[in-house]
């Protein structure tokens, strides 16, 4: 798989030289390369920004050496025997956010490639033009505002080169994590086995695996109904056991439809 990265901060993406990801650039699995927007200006003060059509606060993003830059890119790797055009992720806060699920789907992709935009963003014009010869995506790491992209573009490319089989050694830690299944971890202990007074729970230590995993199943869907409500909200739960069904009771929740319904709802009391 190959990354693209455009900024006007190349030095930002250093991390991406660490860890899991550089070792996998390095055994060859990932394929990532940073640029710089300025390297794609032709005056003599390499001006990326200008000020707003309309007025306003801020400046706004020249579109010309956006141009030049994905032009040049889409150019130096032309599509894969499978034909697919590289997809273009613009990260901004007005964007679709950014899910696991995203990642997975982003991970399928030969190549994608990031704008990452500075100041009060990309001119929209770029993100147009740029749909000839890509798949345009805004993203947003969530709903919030950064200072620029790149801090976005991180993130994503971790999350999604990750997925990349071979670049996490065991593919069984993809499995059980966060959000895998539409739930919460369930919660992680290791070595010694009481800490500052504070024992491991028993049945961690008792070697019944099927006593092991009904605690960890029970500990995600309460986890998940203190923190993200929301996500317990969403999940399909129409083939719970009867025991996750109980644990979801004793969360104040009912099934109803196949989906976990807070007790005092008015679809939990009709049902
Ligand atoms: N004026 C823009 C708006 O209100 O939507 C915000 C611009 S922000 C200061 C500058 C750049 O940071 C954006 O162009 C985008 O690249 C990046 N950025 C900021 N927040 C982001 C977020 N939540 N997700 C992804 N990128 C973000």
């Amino acid at each position: 798989m190959r990354f693209d990265v455009v900024s006007i901060f190349p030095e930002y993406l250093a991390p991406l030289e660490l860890s899991l990801i550089g070792k996998a650039r390095t055994d060859g699995l990932l394929e990532l390369a940073v640029h710089d927007l300025r390297a794609y200006t032709t005056d003599r003060h390499r001006t990326v920004d200008d000020t707003p059509y309309g007025g306003g606060a801020g400046m706004v993003m020249k579109p010309e050496p956006w141009a030049q830059a994905l032009t040049e890119i889409a150019a130096a790797t032309p599509a894969g025997p499978g034909g697919r055009r590289p997809t273009l992720i613009v990260p901004s806060p007005a964007g679709e956010v950014f899910t696991q699920k995203l990642a997975y789907e982003l991970a399928e992709e030969e190549h994608l490639v990031f704008a990452a935009g500075r100041y009060e963003g990309i001119d929209e014009r770029v993100l147009d033009w740029a749909a000839e010869q890509y798949t345009v995506r805004p993203i947003s790491l969530g709903d919030y505002v950064l200072n620029g992209g790149e801090v976005a573009v991180l993130a994503m490319v971790e999350a999604i080169a990750r997925l990349v089989p071979g670049v996490v050694g065991n593919p069984e830690s993809l499995i059980e994590e966060s959000h895998a299944d539409g739930l919460l971890e369930y919660p992680v202990y290791t070595k010694p086995s009481t800490w500052r007074d504070r024992a491991v729970p028993e049945v961690l230590l008792s070697g019944n695996h099927g006593k092991i995993a009904k605690f960890r199943k029970e500990h995600q869907l309460r986890r998940t109904a203190a923190r993200r409500p929301d996500l317990l909200e969403r999940l399909d739960v129409a083939n719970f056991s009867k025991t996750d069904r109980n644990v979801l009771w004793d969360l104040g929740y009912a099934v109803v439809d196949g989906r976990a319904v807070l007790r005092g709802d008015d679809r939990a009391e009709n049902d």
